[in-house]
């Protein structure tokens, strides 16, 4: 079923739902299945399933000579969603990104996607590679997630890139998008950010998944900015509680936010991981009533494979 239809059959309650990265290239299905097992009780309409774009490794030959070679980490998200609606019956939402593939690849992806019964897909850049100092589009691939969103639409309106392949019945994909409470960090403005969101939409994303936020006034901000600029689309917080003191640096370093200072104090006074952790989830789960009071459609959690602190939190509020 499609997100917003989920949304809209909820009739205004908040709904749970969460994030994870495929396995890593040779394990096996299982890790992500327990990784998503504690999570089942609370009713995921639907479950995301990241795309990590190949990187460059350097494989030395017998002659001594390096060569460059594309790797992929993480290369099952198609077949980890197809296993996922195989074996609990919810909806798989695979992150779609335009590095990596060129438009015939997206457009072949996207009819396996149809074929395999998956309704919705988040359409997105994707992050550069680490050997890139900033993003590099594929040769005849997209260089926004707006152009691949304009692809995906194109086909939701029977429009292939070749009109020679047969007939291709119109795909029916919901059309998800990323959105920035504190502004994408290539963005020079918040204003030029939403005028690039504003574009996604009016493309055909039905809905905005945000980035991860620590300040629920950011993400009141974020919506009520997009309902002024005409973007009416549902706004799924994406969320992720603090769970070791590293992460008051990586987070923002990595994902470009601000955590407050009341919650960095609270995990610089801790004695222990264990007391940070501990920090970390009541706060989430504060902000989580909160959102839900703000009337949030979705929580959705970043999981990062490990589902034991989404757990604590979703029992507090679901
Ligand atoms: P875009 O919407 O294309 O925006 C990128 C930047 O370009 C922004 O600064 C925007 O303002 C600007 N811009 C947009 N259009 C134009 C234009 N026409 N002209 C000039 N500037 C423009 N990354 C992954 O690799 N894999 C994932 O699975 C993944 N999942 C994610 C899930 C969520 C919910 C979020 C929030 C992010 C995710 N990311 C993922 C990270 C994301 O790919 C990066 O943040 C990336 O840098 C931007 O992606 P985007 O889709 O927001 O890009």
């Amino acid at each position: 079923m499609k997100i917003v239809d989920h949304i809209k059959n909820a009739n205004g309650k908040t709904l749970f739902s969460f994030e994870l990265l495929p396995p890593i290239k040779g394990q096996s299905i299982k890790g992500i299945f327990d990784a998503i097992d504690p999570l089942m009780e609370f009713n995921p309409p639907f479950i995301d399933v990241t795309y990590l774009r190949e990187d460059y490794i350097y494989k030395q030959h017998a002659n001594g000579l390096l060569e460059k070679v594309a790797y992929r980490k993480r290369p099952s998200t198609v077949a980890t969603c197809a296993a996922i609606m195989n074996k609990y019956k919810v909806d798989a939402v695979p992150h779609l990104i335009c590095g990596g593939f060129n438009k015939d690849e997206t457009e072949n992806a996207l009819i396996d996607l149809q074929f395999l019964g998956i309704d919705n897909v988040l359409a997105l850049r994707g992050d550069a590679r680490k050997s890139d100092s900033s993003f590099v589009p594929t040769p005849d691939g997209h260089a926004y997630a707006s152009e691949l969103v304009s692809q995906v639409s194109d086909m939701n309106n029977g429009r292939y890139l070749h009109d020679d392949i047969g007939e291709l019945e119109r795909t029916d994909f919901c059309i998800g998008v990323a959105g920035y409470p504190e502004k994408h960090f290539e963005s020079p403005n918040l204003d030029t950010d939403f005028k690039y969101l504003k574009l996604k939409v009016d493309l055909g994303a039905e809905f905005i998944v945000t980035q991860m936020f620590f300040d629920n006034q950011k993400y009141k901000a974020f919506v009520e900015k997009c309902r002024e600029n005409g973007i009416n689309v549902p706004i799924i917080p994406g969320l992720k509680p603090i769970t070791s003191s590293k992460q008051l640096v990586s987070l923002p370093k990595v994902f470009h936010l601000d955590i407050p200072v009341e919650l960095s104090e609270a995990v610089q006074a801790c004695k222990s991981e264990k007391d940070v952790k501990a920090i970390g989830i009541e706060w989430m789960i504060n902000q989580c009533k909160e959102l839900r009071d703000m009337g949030a459609p979705v929580l959705h959690f970043y999981t990062m494979g490990n589902p034991e602190p989404t757990k604590k939190i979703a029992q507090a509020i679901f």
